[in-house]
């Protein structure tokens, strides 16, 4: 299928760009999400390395929004170069009017690096309403992180308001209303930064564990949970052991490449 066909289907194709933080490992990126369906083609969130992986996948210009979950630049820094990617395409004449940036306005020095020349224009996140996102239904739920941060839950917009098509925890502590919020998710994409021993660090630091992030996958029913946002040489298979202590339902690590298709 070419990426043409993905953002026309009428349907969602997730590819994961990146998934290590706060820093990349050899060959691995930062936090990272292609989202194509619907007649959208939106990046998730921008770490070190998106880029050379988006590419493998879109022309930079065809994308038709990006969201920044926080500015964090583990979330964000790789928007500094899709900047000048973009500039050389408005300049080219390939991209009609600046790509829209959904991102949140602190901290204030950050948030105004997401706005450039005639290539990014921001646009300040309004929590818990629904935003029409390229033709995607987005609600931004503020979760808890030492910065203001956001969840996201996509729909297709012309779905019934009730579930969620795709959720992504962004970075967080647990938090017990975020399954109510939630509902029933098709795609969980859930941060597991921290490993069982490290939880009790869970609502100083702001991070999941692996075991925690299954669990928001078994409450809201999940057909599809991706595991993702840890540190690069953490091991796949003791990401799956913590998930596996907590809930009996396969789970994904996210990995470059991973593709995740709906329905
Ligand atoms: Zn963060
Ligand atoms: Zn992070």
């Amino acid at each position: 299928m070419t990426g043409r066909d993905r953002r026309e289907r009428v349907g969602l194709t997730l590819t994961v760009l990146g998934a290590t933080s706060p820093y990349p490992g050899p060959g691995t990126s930062g936090p990272g999400y292609l989202l194509e369906g619907f007649g959208a083609r939106i990046l998730l969130d921008c770490g070190s390395g998106v880029l050379s992986r988006l590419a493998y996948h879109s022309d930079y210009a065809d994308l038709d929004a990006v969201i920044i979950s926080h500015l964090h630049f583990d979330h964000c820094s790789d928007m500094l170069v899709l900047r000048y990617a973009l500039d050389a395409a408005a300049r080219a004449g390939r991209l009609i009017e600046p790509v829209p940036v959904w991102c949140p306005t602190e901290p204030a020095d950050v948030a105004g690096l997401m706005s450039y020349k005639e290539a990014l224009r921001a646009v300040p996140i309004t929590p818990n309403e629904p935003t029409d996102i390229a033709g995607l239904t987005a609600t931004f739920i503020p979760v808890r992180h030492p910065i203001p941060t956001y969840g996201v839950i996509l729909r297709p917009s012309k779905a019934p308001a009730v579930g969620s098509l795709l959720f992504y925890t962004a970075d967080t502590e647990w938090m017990d209303e975020l399954p109510g919020l939630v509902g029933d998710c098709e795609i969980l994409v859930a941060e597991a930064s921290l490993t069982a021993k490290q939880g009790v660090l869970g609502p100083k630091v702001g991070h999941m564990t692996a075991g925690e992030a299954a669990r928001l996958g078994g409450m809201t029913n999940a057909r599809t949970i991706v595991l993702t946002h840890y540190p690069p040489g953490r091991r796949e298979e003791d990401i799956l052991h913590e998930a596996k202590r907590v809930l009996a339902r396969p789970v994904l690590v996210a990995t470059e490449g991973l593709r995740v298709e709906w329905p």
